[in-house]
């Protein structure tokens, strides 16, 4: 499969000031040291709390603020240092649909001068070839010609997000980055809203970076999912692997909270404790420590690098490295904690 879209070592840390004077009192790392691939016609779903810095690497793909550090490969081209007349044609190419569909829509104009606003900025094309594309775009998404000239107080969440959809796709984008599209509708809505995302990908041969804290939401879309926790990638795997096999204690707890909808099996819940450490800063030790179950002396010294667990499958845990001191209560074996909902027995290796 053929790679759409690269980000190498993405960082992005906020300074905090203090004071008449400013004085730098820190930066809050919300994106630290980032990797991954976006394949051609994939969706890659980033899942992680609120907070975790997965909207902010969308917002620095897209340079709608600048990254500290690293690099956006697409089409040959790197986002992060390109100059500002490739930054714009690169843009044509790479649309972001919000999450609140109301706030991101013009209330001052109507349906069809809000989707035609992009090919104003990007193309010289007549006002007769815009109608026609506008009218394209709308019934891409399943609304009307005649909802062309309504403005948008008019519309329902589930249509406002379509129109939203049809504004990203009037330049016919290759990637969209999909910022919790769904999360500010109703459940129903969702699910249309999540369908006729399949279809454009299916027709238009899209590529998709899909944002969510849902974990449902994420597997029914995605392809690819990576985990985030504090402006990190904790697991990555396809989706069938992480949800069938999840390595990270992190993930464990995520998954173990999701319900399971057959009265009959139960899910052993995960409980985190502890308190969630300040993104200020942070120290030098694996950032889940203070409230992972299996935390081990090497976690408050060292974080661990995302290794290879298999061909599909990275995971950020020293509990997966082969080198590190065993346990003394389990002697040379290396005990991984048990899987909820998959395989409950304990592995090693
Ligand atoms: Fe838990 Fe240690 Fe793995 Fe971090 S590295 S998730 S603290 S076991």
């Amino acid at each position: 499969m053929a790679e759409m879209l690269r980000v190498n070592n993405l960082v992005k840390h906020f300074p905090v000031r203090q004071g008449f004077f400013g004085r730098s009192r820190g930066k809050i790392h919300a994106v630290d040291g980032v990797s991954f691939t976006l394949e051609e016609n994939q969706t890659l779903g980033l899942v992680g709390e609120s907070g975790c810095g997965k909207s902010t690497i969308g917002f620095c793909i897209l340079r709608l603020i600048k990254p500290t550090a690293g690099e956006v490969w697409f089409e040959g081209h790197n986002l992060v240092t390109a100059p500002p007349e490739t930054l714009r044609q690169l843009r044509k190419e790479l649309q972001i649909v919000f999450q609140d569909p109301f706030g991101s829509l013009n209330p001052r104009m109507t349906v069809a001068q809000i989707i035609e606003e992009p090919l104003l900025n990007h193309l010289d094309l007549s006002a007769s070839r815009r109608r026609e594309m506008v009218a394209e775009s709308l019934s891409m998404v399943g609304l009307l010609p005649e909802h062309a000239t309504r403005f948008p107080h008019e519309f329902s969440g589930g249509q406002r997000q379509r129109i939203c959809l049809a504004r990203a796709l009037i330049l016919r984008p290759k990637v969209i980055i999909c910022d919790e599209p769904v999360s500010a509708l109703d459940v129903s809505v969702q699910a249309q809203v999540l369908n006729l995302l399949s279809k454009l990908q299916r027709e238009l041969k899209l590529s998709y970076l899909f944002v969510s804290h849902d974990l449902a939401v994420i597997r029914h879309v995605s392809h690819r999912v990576a985990v985030m926790y504090l402006g990190q990638i904790v697991e990555e795997a396809d989706v069938k692997e992480l949800y069938s096999r999840p390595l990270h204690p992190y993930t464990q707890a995520l998954l173990s909270a999701v319900p399971v909808p057959n009265p009959r099996k139960r899910r052993r819940r995960i409980l985190l404790e502890g308190d969630v450490p300040s993104p200020l800063d942070p120290s030098p030790a694996c950032r889940f420590h203070s409230r992972c179950p299996n935390a081990m002396e090497i976690c408050r010294e060292a974080a661990p690098p995302l290794r290879s667990i298999n061909e599909d499958h990275q995971v950020a845990c020293h509990l997966y490295d082969e080198n590190r001191p065993a346990p003394a209560e389990s002697g040379n074996k290396k005990t991984l904690p048990a899987i909820p909902g998959g395989n409950t027995t304990n592995q090693t290796m």
